[in-house]
C-alpha cells in the first residue's frame, strides 16, 4: 500500500550493499571500528547519502518514503553501531545546512556529506549538558571575521573520524535566542579529540570527546542567524528522532526471526521451544506492537510529506522504539538461554546495542515532556 515497484527496486539495491559491503565485515568492525571514509564513500557513489538533497547538491531529489525504505534497509544490519553512524551523516549532522544554511556552506560541507567525500558529527551534548540542551556552556564569540570558539563536547558519535562537526554554541542574547549552531572544520587549531570512548554498545561505531580551545570558526561556517542555532536544532532533532523508527521495525523483526528459528530447533524437556505456549505469545505479542509501531512510522511519513507537523508522532515513535527495541533484545537473549550470554551469538550485540535507544537523541522522559506539553497538561 505504501511502496511502488520504484521503491522496491531502490530497497533491492539498498539491500544488496549492506549483504555484500556491510553485513559481511560488521564482526570485524564491532572490533576496529567502521572505517567511515571508506563506507561513505561507497554509499556516496551510489547515492544513498543523499536521498532528500536537492540535486543541485549531489542529492537524490526524492521523498521521505524514499528516506523511509534507506532507514528500513540499513536497520537489516547486524548490529546498530554502523545504520547510527550513518543516520548522523544524513539525518543528524546535515539537515540544519540543508534548511538553514548559505550556498557556501551547501557547497562545501552538505555536497561532500552527500557524496561520501566528507564524514560529519553532530555536536551537541557536553558533560553538564544532555537532556538539557539549554544549559550547554561552549561559547563563541563573535569576533573580526570569524567565532572565537571555547569549551568542549561529549558522546559524540562519528567524533575521531568526523571531517567537520554541525556545532552548537552560545552566542549571547536572550532565552532560546542566544545559541548559533556552527559547521567547525576538525582541521582547525585548537580542536582535539581527547579520547574514543569505550562503550557498552555500538561498538563498531566510534564515539568521542572534544574539546575547543581558542578555535576561530569563519564566520561564513555560521547556519543561518547567530541567535536561532537552538530554534535550528530543534528541528533538526525531528529528523534524527525520526531516524530511529524505520530502523527499530527492522531490527526487531530480525531479532524475532533469528529467536523462532533458534526455538525451532532447540529441544527442551524432549520438544522444540516454539512449542511453549508462554514463549510463542511472547513472540506474537512483540509483532503486534512493531506493526503498530510501522503503522505509526508511516502515518509520520504521510505527514511530513503533507507538510504538515509531526513532533509529537515523533516523539511518541521515539518513545515507543526505545521501550520495544530494548524489551525484545532482553527477552530475545533470555529465549537463547546461556548461548543468548555469549558473544558469538548475534542476539547479545543487540543486547548491548539497544539500549542506548531510549537515552541517545532524547531520552524516554524528554519525549515524555514534549508529549505531555502539547497534550497540554
Ligand atoms: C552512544 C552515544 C552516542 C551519542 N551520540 C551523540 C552525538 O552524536 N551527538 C550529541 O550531541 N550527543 C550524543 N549523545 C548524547 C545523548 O544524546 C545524551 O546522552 C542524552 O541526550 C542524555 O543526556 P545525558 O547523558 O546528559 O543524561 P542526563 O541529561 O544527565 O539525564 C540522565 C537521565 O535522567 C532522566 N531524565 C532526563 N531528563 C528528565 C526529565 N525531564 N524528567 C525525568 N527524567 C529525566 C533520563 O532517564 C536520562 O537518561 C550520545 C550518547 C551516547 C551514549
Amino acid at each position: 500500500m505504501y511502496f511502488n515497484e520504484t521503491h522496491e527496486a531502490f530497497r533491492a539495491s539498498v539491500k544488496r550493499f549492506v549483504d555484500r559491503e556491510i553485513n559481511p565485515n560488521m564482526d570485524e568492525w564491532e572490533e576496529k571500528t567502521v572505517p567511515l571514509h571508506d563506507l561513505f564513500k561507497k554509499m556516496g557513489d551510489l547515492g544513498f547519502l543523499g536521498i532528500r538533497y536537492d540535486r543541485k547538491y549531489g542529492g537524490q531529489g526524492l521523498d521521505y518514503w524514499y528516506e523511509t525504505v534507506l532507514l528500513e534497509e540499513i536497520g537489516h544490519i547486524r548490529g546498530m553501531g554502523v545504520p547510527t553512524a550513518i543516520a548522523v551523516q544524513t539525518n543528524m549532522a546535515t539537515p540544519a545546512i540543508a534548511a538553514f544554511g548559505s550556498e557556501y556552506l551547501k557547497e562545501s560541507y552538505l555536497k561532500p556529506a552527500i557524496t561520501g567525500d566528507m564524514v560529519s558529527a553532530i555536536a551537541v551534548t557536553e558533560p553538564d549538558a544532555g537532556s538539557d540542551v539549554f544549559a550547554i556552556q561552549t561559547k563563541a564569540v563573535k569576533k573580526d571575521g570569524y567565532y572565537l570558539l571555547n569549551g568542549s563536547k561529549t558522546f559524540i558519535t562519528n567524533g575521531t573520524q568526523a571531517d567537520f562537526l554541525t556545532l552548537l554554541a552560545r552566542t549571547g542574547g536572550e532565552g532560546y535566542h542566544s545559541f548559533g549552531l556552527f559547521i567547525v572544520p576538525t582541521d582547525l587549531e585548537g580542536f582535539h579529540v581527547n579520547k574514543k570512548l569505550d562503550k557498552v554498545g555500538l561498538r563498531s561505531s566510534d564515539t568521542a570527546e572534544l574539546f575547543f580551545e581558542d578555535v576561530k570558526v569563519p564566520e561564513e561556517n555560521l547556519i543561518g542567524d547567530d541567535r536561532e542555532g537552538f530554534i535550528y536544532q530543534m528541528q533538526q532533532f525531528q529528523h534524527e528522532r525520526f531516524a530511529t523508527l524505520p530502523g527499530t521495525c527492522a531490527a526487531v523483526q530480525d531479532m524475532i526471526d533469528m529467536t523462532v528459528d533458534y526455538l525451532r530447533q532447540r529441544v527442551v524437556f524432549g520438544k522444540p521451544l516454539i512449542t511453549k505456549q508462554v514463549l510463542r505469545h511472547r513472540l506474537a505479542g512483540w509483532v503486534t506492537r512493531n506493526e503498530a509501531l510501522k503503522q505509526l512510522t508511516y502515518h509520520i511519513v504521510r505527514k511530513k510529506m503533507e507538510g504538515q507537523d509531526a513532533t509529537k508522532e515523533v516523539s511518541m515513535g521515539k518513545l515507543l522504539a526505545g521501550q520495544l527495541i530494548s524489551e525484545v533484545a532482553t527477552g530475545c537473549l533470555q529465549m537463547f538461554g546461556g548461548m543468548g550470554f555469549m558473544n558469538e551469538t548475534l542476539i547479545s550485540r543487540y543486547f548491548r546495542d539497544t539500549r542506548i535507544l531510549s537515552i541517545g537523541g532524547g531520552a524516554d522522559e524528554v519525549m515524555l515532556e514534549i508529549i505531555a506539553r502539547i497534550e497540554g497538561f
